[in-house]
């Protein structure tokens, strides 16, 4: 005797087991029980996954699809900052009805345990290398400072080129008053 199922990601197919073409869709949130993920980025212990998942009676088994909305935090690869971005992740397997082959995703007492299959297509939709934004300056090579936008905008452009002009025109003008006074005494 197999050990029941249990766990937030077992979905009861009992109405539709053995009976092809039948079809039920679930909406459900996980609140995950523990990290998913080893990564500079995860999906957090206690974070929310909501699923939208169809389940479909096919002749085999049920093969189930859908999709699970979640997000993932950590930090940026370059800069260090931390980050947190919505992913949609989807999936899809055959579950098995028990046979004399072995499979990894079969129909347990008339339930499917969605958790290896969603916990798989989770993991590998984290990014390798997260940014906090694509153009992240990273941090100062010499430094190891955050070259955040603010710091990059001042080092870069010490003087507008258009504050430089005025100040030409400024300073023409003053010396042309200062000529005036001595040009009406003079004449
Ligand atoms: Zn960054």
């Amino acid at each position: 005797m197999k050990t029941r199922l249990n766990g937030p990601f077992v979905v009861p197919v009992r109405d539709i087991v053995r009976h092809p073409g039948e079809m039920r869709e679930h909406r459900f949130s996980v609140a995950l029980p523990e990290q998913w993920g080893e990564g500079i980025v995860s999906f957090a212990a206690g974070s929310e996954l909501d699923l939208d998942v169809r389940l479909e009676s096919v002749h085999e088994g049920i093969l189930v699809s859908g999709t699970a909305d979640a997000e993932y935090t950590g930090v940026c690869g370059r800069c260090l900052t931390d980050i947190a971005e919505p992913v949609e992740v989807e999936f899809q397997e055959l579950f098995a009805y028990p046979g004399e082959e072995e499979t990894d995703f079969e129909v347990q007492d008339d339930h499917v345990d969605l958790e290896t299959l969603v916990r798989e297509a989770a993991v590998l939709s984290l990014p390798f290398q997260p940014v906090c934004q694509p153009d992240c300056p990273g941090l100062d090579p010499t430094t190891g400072e955050r070259l955040t936008e603010g710091t990059r905008a001042k080092e870069d452009a010490p003087i507008d080129p258009r504050w430089g002009a005025l100040r030409q025109i400024a300073d023409q003008g003053s010396a042309a008053e200062s000529r005036d006074p001595e040009n009406t005494e003079e004449s």
